[in-house]
């Protein structure tokens, strides 16, 4: 397991705290400088822009109160002024529970639980951890062995994500009138229909969308749908917990597993250059990605797989939306755009702490769609056999379809012409794809959510320092 998934995978509070510790440089006094964070904290959770009070800051006497008691003052600011961040406030009471001092404790941030906390919004209505925390954390665990997983535990794996997330079971998922009404202490939690009651239906479509993966493609298979799926779990635990509804989060999840299904092997400029029934359907346009959309719709759709035949209109036009801004955001054409306006947010820094503005829907779209786009790229952050294994097969696919071009007499892509066992031209190809494309977009996803990703970043390096390795050796062998 890496270090963000143990330090991450606790409660919302532990989070924030475990943030604070890396945002908190010394340079400022603790309380006032907890005090803002925590705040901005809270009211991100509740997609609400922060605004400093400067009177409310001022009033902070850091002499007498002790970190709880800042926690407990902001919770009730909060409280005054908007009454959804009050959902938040059981987990910063519990949280006082910790011996004073523990957020300025210079303990190492690994020696916290992973899934013990007792501000973990599910266990605190549940009773206890959730028996599924333990198989959800090791399902989406980012150093996972994806590629040596057989067909059917790829599937198998890919249920128990939805299944172990709760869109079925209320009993596993925290919703705000729920943490309200558990304010109170007197009032039992209310009963809540699961997101999705038609469970079996959804289990059913998870198949279809499996089988529609071409296991020949040496890359886009299911293999890689799947990675994909983890790790956009992984972010949405250990980056963005509560940043989004339920809803949201399960319209991500899906659209990470279909994102590419139907994949021929074949990327977007075969079809127009071929002038392929795709090509002409979708005018040019994303053809791939507009096409793994509908296909997805079209088996979702299909009478044994309707999981939302029961749904409310509005409730499946969100799913919709969301889910195809996903999809489309896979597009290697929306890339740089995405990678723009991700650095943006990036850049835009308050007290050293990144906050997307997630009532502003362009800026909560590219939140979203960065993760899902980022979890398509993510090869480059796992280990070097993970990414040398992956990357081979990447250049494997591109190699068959440069053949086949060639075979039907078409141009052919320089980066088409070499298979992966040309081991200067692999190499070069990777280190300019790591450069240019990779890096700049997790760069900026780390400067966003630092403790759960810098990692990343050190193991991009450290892959990228391979590839180099394997350029100048085979430049050595070249020259003997
Ligand atoms: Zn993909």
């Amino acid at each position: 397991m890496s270090s963000s998934s143990s330090s991450t995978e606790n409660g919302s509070v532990d989070r924030i705290i475990s943030d604070f510790r890396a945002d908190f440089n010394g340079d400022s006094d603790p309380l006032t400088h907890m005090y803002e964070f925590s705040r901005r904290s809270l009211l991100r959770r509740d997609g609400f822009v922060p605004s400093f009070n400067c009177s409310r800051r001022a009033s902070i006497d850091s002499g007498t109160l002790g970190i709880p008691d800042v926690i407990r003052q902001v919770a009730e600011d909060l409280k005054k002024e908007n009454e959804s961040v009050s959902s938040f406030i059981k987990e910063w009471i519990d949280s006082s529970d910790d011996p004073h001092g523990i957020i300025l404790e210079s303990s190492p941030l690994t020696s916290m639980s992973p899934i013990s906390s007792s501000s973990n919004p599910r266990s605190s209505l549940s009773g206890g951890t959730p028996k599924t925390s333990i198989l959800l954390t090791t399902l989406i665990d980012w150093d996972n062995d994806f590629l040596a997983f057989t067909g059917t535990e790829l599937i198998t794996r890919s249920i128990k994500i939805f299944d172990s997330w709760g869109f079925f079971d209320s009993s596993l998922v925290l919703l705000p009138e729920l943490t309200q009404e558990s304010l109170a202490l007197s009032s039992p939690p209310q009963s809540v229909a699961p997101l999705v009651k038609q469970k079996d239906k959804f289990h059913a479509f998870i198949k279809s969308v499996s089988k529609n993966y071409r296991a020949s493609n040496p890359y886009h298979n299911l293999h890689h749908a799947h990675s994909v799926l983890a790790i956009v779990g992984n972010m949405l635990r250990n980056c963005t917990p509560n940043w989004f509804s339920q809803l949201e989060e399960f319209a991500i999840l899906t659209a990470a597993i279909c994102h590419d299904v139907g994949h021929r092997g074949l990327n977007s400029d075969y079809y127009i250059k071929t002038k392929h029934e795709l090509a002409i359907q979708y005018n040019d346009l994303s053809v791939l990605e507009n096409m793994h959309c509908s296909l997805s719709f079209d088996l979702m759709l299909r009478g044994s797989n309707n999981f939302s035949s029961d749904w409310p209109e509005d409730q499946f036009s969100i799913f919709r939306k969301i889910f195809i801004q996903s999809v489309l955001s896979t597009d290697m054409k929306q890339h740089f755009e995405l990678t723009s306006k991700l650095g943006e947010i990036a850049s835009n820094t308050n007290g050293g702490c990144v906050i997307p503005n997630l009532l502003n829907a362009e800026e909560k779209k590219t939140v979203f769609t960065s993760i899902v786009h980022a979890a398509d790229l993510a090869n480059p952050t796992m280990s070097t056999k993970a990414c040398y294994d992956w990357a081979f097969r990447v250049v494997e696919e591109m190699y068959a379809q440069g053949k086949l071009e060639e075979k039907r007499g078409y141009l052919v892509a320089p980066f088409m012409k070499h298979p992966p066992t040309q081991v200067n031209e692999f190499a070069k190809l990777q280190i300019s794809f790591v450069g240019y494309i990779v890096s700049p977009l997790w760069k900026a996803m780390a400067a966003i959510w630092p403790a759960a990703l810098s990692d990343k970043i050190e193991q991009i390096d450290k892959n990228s320092k391979f590839w180099e390795e394997m350029r100048d050796r085979s430049e050595s062998m070249m020259h003997l």
